[in-house]
């Protein structure tokens, strides 16, 4: 008998992967795709991020008045260049970005040389092309001091390119290469990243100036029910992760209260909304020992990143960033908002993140605002690895919060709209930095404000956040 239940059993499995075989089929690998529709962790761009440009913010001379000076000083006018024979003239529309001597004051400071670096005889300023300068600052090559040249202008970011062929870091790198990718790089230059770049970022972000936070309008005393049936469906909403529609069952079958789905959406949304101000601006004791990683989340039916950033000694929450994009705009975003949370920003203080360069990148960003933090980037993230040991908090609630997230792509095709998105992981936060007991700080909440941890239960615990939120409003409201 149990033989050939067995065999049976055997049978039925081999169906099922021949079914499942010729879906695949079928279906072609895409549609399978779609059927299992979970994110996908895509590879990003490797680019290799060199070190910072030597900044040069030089004064605006007037080369009028300096030649009126030295008049002064030696009793002659000082005169223009005199040019040797075959010496290549220097174009007209050339003028010195310092003191603004024309082209008949300059010379060329490397001959013949196809990248021409000039210096005034005025002022002494050595420089490339006057495009290459922002406004009174010159970047220069860290490796070689020469003024980097403007290759590119995207949206966000311009490209400098240190162009000396006797710069030490492209000889370097040249000398590195093998006779066969040397032969491969004078066929196809572009192949190659030998050169010195850096990437100026010129996104309109004023670091550490905390936007003014928007007082929200809502008033949850007129909402229909209780105040205790919102704080019961806030607690199954988002510390048991239910899906609206789950929440708005267990209100119907278990507690007697009619409401729909969408109301429990709608809830959520209001909470939300009151209750971000207070958490955006609340003065958590940080430390100096910050990490980060990037999830995924579905808005009407495109995936966003969500980028988290977390304490993580005191395992708060300090930055949930959503954006379609994955770049660094999006990276220096969710680090100011980091940032903008701390009194003042720790002299040792250290984040770590996965190898993307983007926060190199807006590390960079930071510097060229005279903000300085240092950046550990943690390939591949093995577990015996004692850097991913301080990053497996931040896995854990990215984990959590997955798996919470999963339901709505599976009964919806996400967040209906980008608003709903943001309010839920503004209540994510809430609950995680404040509500949740947490393993590795002793069974107590990451921020532990006596007045809600003391309450006997979730909902009333969700009712005095959201009192202390509405009166966090109120108070700035009036000032
Ligand atoms: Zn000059
Ligand atoms: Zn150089």
């Amino acid at each position: 008998m149990s033989n050939i239940i067995l065999s049976l059993c055997l049978t039925i499995q081999i169906q099922l992967k021949i079914i499942i075989y010729l879906m695949w089929i079928n279906l072609g690998k895409y549609s399978l795709k779609k059927l299992y529709d979970e994110p996908v962790r895509k590879e990003y761009r490797k680019l290799q991020v060199d070190s910072m440009p030597v900044v040069e913010s030089f004064e605006r001379l007037d080369y009028l008045q300096l030649l009126k000076e030295y008049f002064a000083e030696h009793g002659k006018p000082l005169k223009p260049v005199s040019r040797r024979k075959g010496c290549l003239p220097v174009s007209e529309d050339i003028l010195c970005p310092k003191c603004g001597a024309p082209h008949s004051y300059i010379y060329r400071n490397n001959g013949k040389a196809k990248n021409t670096q000039y210096l005034c005889k005025v002022c002494d300023f050595t420089f490339g092309n006057s495009t290459d300068y922002l406004k009174s600052v010159a970047l220069r090559c860290p490796h070689c001091n020469r003024v980097l040249e403007r290759i590119k202008k995207r949206k966000d970011f311009n490209v400098f390119k240190c162009k000396n062929p006797k710069c030490s870091f492209y000889l370097s790198n040249l000398k590195r290469l093998s006779s066969e990718e040397r032969n491969r790089y004078i066929a196809d230059p572009q192949a190659f990243k030998l050169h010195y770049i850096h990437r100026e970022f010129t996104i309109k972000l004023k670091p550490l100036s905390k936007e003014s936070p928007v007082m929200p309008d809502v008033d949850l005393s007129k909402i229909h029910s209780s105040p205790y049936t919102l704080g019961l469906i806030l607690s199954y909403y988002v510390n048991y992760g239910m899906s609206s529609r789950m929440v708005a069952s267990i209100m119907r079958d278990i507690h007697g209260v009619n409401i729909s789905h969408q109301t429990v959406i709608n809830y959520g949304n209001a909470a939300a909304m009151l209750l971000k101000p207070f958490v955006d601006n609340y003065d958590y004791p940080l430390t100096s020992s910050i990490c980060g990683d990037e999830t995924y989340v579905k808005v009407n039916g495109k995936w966003h990143y969500v980028f988290f950033i977390f304490d993580t000694i005191k395992k708060i929450i300090t930055s949930h960033h959503v954006s379609p994009n994955r770049d660094t705009v999006a990276a220096i975003k969710a680090i100011d908002d980091t940032l903008s949370k701390y009194k003042e920003i720790p002299e040792k203080l250290n984040m770590v993140f996965d190898g993307n360069p983007i926060y190199l990148l807006a590390q960079h960003f930071f510097a060229s605002h005279g903000i300085h933090f240092d950046v550990t980037q943690v390939i591949g993230l093995t577990n015996d690895d004692p850097v991913s040991e301080e990053y497996r908090p931040l896995k854990q609630v990215i984990e959590r919060l997955n798996r919470t997230l999963k339901r709505y792509y599976k009964s919806t095709n996400g967040f209906g709209a980008f608003d709903n998105c943001q309010n839920y992981l503004t209540l994510f936060t809430t609950w995680h930095n404040f509500l949740r007991p947490h393993k590795s700080l002793g069974y107590r909440v990451p921020v532990n404000i006596p007045g809600v941890t003391k309450l006997p239960n979730m909902p009333a615990k969700w009712l005095e956040l959201l009192d202390m939120a509405q009166y966090y409003i109120l108070e700035h409201q009036a000032a």
